[in-house]
């Protein structure tokens, strides 16, 4: 014999199909305090089912975005069926298809205290693990129905913040000692800072702007956090077939109009959420603590999934990071100095971005003369890389050397001298201007930023002469 009020909660479900109690028990309990429940219910889409034991049964609401602890922010309850005594202990998996698919579990659970309890208002004092204090149910409208905290916040919650503006790199050199430092990858993408509450997402650009719509592919990390509020701070990043990131790739994610296009981009060319610091978490801002505090409070979150991860931080020696990272192909590092807080929008030097270089070996084809100071000398050298039958001309060199280089190059090369150019074709007029060619044996390093289109070397820096290599072990990299 079942209570009448749980013919709706019977009806929706088979209980050959799903594990969830059916309340044909007898009715009845000891005395004392009624019981509350909060069930975590991850089911299509993620809410908090809140269920206050009265009459034999446990009057229940879904809660969209959980049960509120700012008595400003009153969060929607949708009334739904009576649930029988013993989903108070519930928590599991309803197999996908059934009613109310996905897991429960129990978020929190206590004692609760009537007030009032009417049609149209309930109010009740909750004593829970996590909850404690007064909230009202106030009807608006149907089955919808108002969850508002009637007590202040708790001590020493606060709100999540709307806005929190990223910690900015200063472009530097790597820290000489690596005691009071740590270093990570630099990614090549865009910032952004995501804000998590009640299983939702906020994306904000670096400059402020709401690009939630545009990563539709990141919206999941709030159901991932359940109830877990955060505000997390990292890049967006769009790896290429190589598993490098591609900012080009990514380019074509960051003007798009429309959910349907934004989707359909996800599909095509997702991007993935490297997250790297944490700057506020359930009721508290960590802006304030030490970086590994609020690092470790980052790792606990235990953030990682095909399109977001909390990528490694190095205490190493961060030479050793620096050479990883620009052994796999990525920009460079950010070291970030262990005892310092976080500084919203600020450029403070505790954060350091260093750039990597990258390297090629050049032939050394002759040499420019030195101007003032370096009048009679050297003044650079111009490169070239085999090709064909002969050196291709890719720029020249003027920086980098120390008087040492400079000596001892000049030596070598006056050894070398010969009329003519030994380029396939004449470099610009304009670049070799009463230039001294040489024979095409010196092989030496540089140090340069890229490629131009042009196929010479932007910035580059001398290292080194290269003595174990031949002009025929040149490759361009
Ligand atoms: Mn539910």
């Amino acid at each position: 014999m079942s209570p009448a009020k749980l013919d709706r909660y019977q009806a929706k479900r088979d209980p050959a199909r799903t594990p969830e109690p059916m309340g044909r028990g007898p009715r009845g309990r000891p005395g004392g305090a009624p019981s509350f429940v909060i069930q975590e219910h991850h089911a299509r889409a993620l809410h908090w089912d809140f269920r206050l034991e009265r009459d034999g049964v446990l009057v229940s609401w879904a809660v969209p975005k959980g049960v509120p602890f700012d008595p400003k922010q009153n969060h929607l309850a949708v009334a739904v069926e009576d649930h029988p005594l013993e989903y108070g202990s519930f928590s599991g998996e309803i197999p996908k298809g059934e009613y109310g698919g996905g897991s429960v579990s129990i978020w929190d659970r206590g004692t609760y205290e009537t007030e009032k309890w009417s049609e149209r208002e309930v109010m009740v004092v909750l004593h829970g693990a996590r909850v404690n204090g007064r909230y009202v149910l106030f009807k608006t409208g149907g089955k919808n129905w108002m969850l508002h905290r009637m007590d202040p916040a708790p001590e020493g919650w606060e709100p999540l913040p709307e806005l929190v503006r990223p910690m900015l790199c200063r472009a530097g050199a790597l820290p000489v000692r690596a005691r009071g430092w740590t270093c990570e990858f630099k990614w090549d993408g865009v910032r952004a800072i995501i804000y998590v509450e009640g299983g939702r997402v906020r994306i904000k650009s670096r400059n402020d702007l709401d690009i939630t719509a545009a990563y539709p592919e990141l919206h999941a990390l709030g159901r991932a956090l359940g109830s877990r509020s955060a505000i997390l701070d990292g890049e967006i990043v769009a790896f290429d077939g190589t598993g490098r990131p591609n900012f080009g790739l990514l380019q074509q994610r960051m003007h798009v109009r429309g959910e349907a296009a934004a989707r359909r981009l996800a599909q095509r060319t997702p991007v993935s959420y490297l997250v790297f610091d944490l700057l506020y978490l359930d009721g508290h801002r960590t802006t304030g603590l030490a970086y590994t505090k609020r690092r470790s409070l980052l790792e606990s979150l235990e953030l990682a999934d095909d399109r977001w991860v909390t990528p490694a931080t190095y205490a190493g020696r961060p030479q050793a990071v620096l050479d990883a990272a620009l052994a796999a192909g990525l920009e460079g590092v950010v070291c970030k100095r262990t005892n310092s807080a976080y500084a919203p929008g600020a450029r403070n030097g505790d954060w350091v971005k260093v750039r990597g270089f990258r390297t090629q070996e050049v032939v050394i084809g002759g040499y420019t003369p030195g101007k003032g100071s370096r009048s009679g000398a050297i003044g650079a050298l111009i490169m070239g890389v085999p090709s064909g039958r002969g050196l291709r001309y890719v720029g020249k060199v003027g920086t980098g050397f120390s008087d040492a280089h400079l000596k001892e190059l000049a030596a070598r090369l006056s050894k070398l001298v010969r009329k003519t150019s030994p380029f396939e074709e004449e470099p610009p007029r304009s670049q070799v201007a009463g230039a001294t060619w040489v024979r095409p044996s010196l092989v030496g390093e540089v140090r340069f930023s890229d490629w131009t289109r042009e196929g010479r070397l932007r910035q580059p820096a001398w290292r080194g002469l290269r003595p174990d290599k031949s002009p025929t072990d040149v490759v361009v990299e």
